[in-house]
């Protein structure tokens, strides 16, 4: 994965690659084909790391990956060329997994405004897990509904002889779920379970690519 050097601006770095680009269109003019060497630098490992096949964990189409690992650290990701399904491809997406492990911008802390209140606090991400726990118990005890005698209109529910009557729901229309961009897999999985148990139908993902 590319990193940008420190000090490169962004003007910096499309001139740079500008320049690369009408480099290798001036060489392939000249009847130079350099595409061979490029595909078998891509594949040289990495200087002292190792190399584990993996599978991207963000979607069903399961692209192959390679992870370099030095000393215990993962310090590469990118596709696999021997995996059928994407030969060394991988969606911008799946291309930026490497963040997932690696990121020193990952926020370990959140940020609370009490209701009414001007500032922001900081607190522990486990003070905001036990108040979301707190809050989606407290909003399921207060709302969920075995049986619905109201349509989403809000009208009353009618048999097929117009006659008032109820069915089986067993849900909270008062909570709703919106996954981030980077859970994976197993978390999806886990989160859909956990919310369908508690009556949740507003479920929602962002998508994949
Ligand atoms: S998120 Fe992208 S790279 Fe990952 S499996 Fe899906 S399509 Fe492939």
């Amino acid at each position: 994965m590319s990193q940008a050097k420190p000090g490169l601006t962004r003007r910096a770095f499309l001139r740079s690659t500008a320049e690369k680009g009408f480099a290798l269109g001036g060489l392939l003019g000249l009847g130079l084909d350099l595409r061979a060497a490029q595909l078998t630098a891509r594949r040289l490992p990495i200087a002292g790391a190792r190399e584990v096949p993996s599978v991207c964990p963000y979607c069903a189409v399961g692209c192959g990956q390679l992870v370099s690992v030095r000393e215990g650290q993962i310090v590469n990701v990118e596709g696999n060329p021997d995996s059928p399904i994407n030969r060394g491809t991988l969606c911008p997406k799946g291309a930026a997994s490497y963040q997932l492990a690696v990121n020193p911008l990952r926020a370990k802390k959140v940020l609370y405004r009490a209701p009414g209140a001007r500032q922001w606090e900081e607190k522990p991400l486990s003070w905001a897990m036990d108040q979301i726990a707190q809050r989606v118990k407290a909003t399921r005890d207060a709302t969920f509904r075995e049986f619905a005698e109201t349509d989403l209109e809000g009208g009353p529910l009618r048999d097929a002889k117009g006659q008032p009557t109820r069915k089986k729901v067993n849900h909270t229309l008062a909570i709703a779920s919106l996954g981030g961009a980077t859970m994976d897999n197993e978390w999806n999985y886990v989160q859909a379970k956990l919310l369908r148990a508690l009556g949740v139908v507003a479920i929602e993902n962002q998508a994949r690519i």
